[in-house]
């Protein structure tokens, strides 16, 4: 408690930043107040991971920090219901020059702030210390929390997620591996 020589919050606001996927922990103002003060986005995700990979290590603009608030509370639902497994972010925010480089879709999430992808070797680290069995699983997971948003299934083994608002679903998975 206190690690940080900072103030320690209330015991309410402790508890509920340990129970980041409930409502009410998304809903607390006291809770989004405590996580500015740590540069962090929700308990389990900083700012600083979300940041685009430029030189620059642009940080995501403040008229999209709305949009990527939204994205980890779904992410910390997501993270819980694979068993509290370790995540973070392999490619998060990107500038529009950034996305043409990277080869980006046009106008891809990533260029508002409300996407993350996550490679293959992180999701199959999920896989062999979470609960879902298999990738499959994962990706149903996934479906259901951003049922209103985007999963992108990639060939690359990579699992893309958004929340964009309206559904959309890109499955492009080769199961013959
Ligand atoms: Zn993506």
């Amino acid at each position: 408690m206190g690690r940080h020589g900072g103030p320690q919050p209330p015991k309410r606001v402790q508890k509920l930043h340990g129970k980041p996927w409930t409502m009410q922990a998304r809903a607390s103002r006291k809770v989004r107040k405590h996580l500015d003060t740590q540069d962090h986005v929700t308990p389990h995700f900083t700012w600083a991971e979300f940041a685009c990979q430029d030189a620059q290590k642009t940080a995501v603009p403040p008229d999209l920090r709305a949009n990527t608030i939204r994205l980890c509370w779904l992410l910390e639902k997501m993270r819980h219901q694979l068993g509290d497994v370790p995540m973070s972010i392999d490619s998060g925010y990107r500038t529009p020059e950034r996305n043409r480089e990277v080869g980006g879709a046009a106008d891809s999430r990533h260029t508002h702030g409300d996407a993350a992808d996550f490679f293959a070797a992180q999701v199959d680290g999920w896989i062999t210390q979470g609960t879902a069995p298999s990738r499959a699983a994962v990706v149903a997971i996934a479906s259901r929390i951003f049922a209103s948003g985007g999963v992108g299934n990639e060939t690359s083994g990579t699992l893309h997620v958004d929340a964009r608002g309206w559904k959309a679903r890109f499955v492009t998975w080769v199961a013959a591996r």
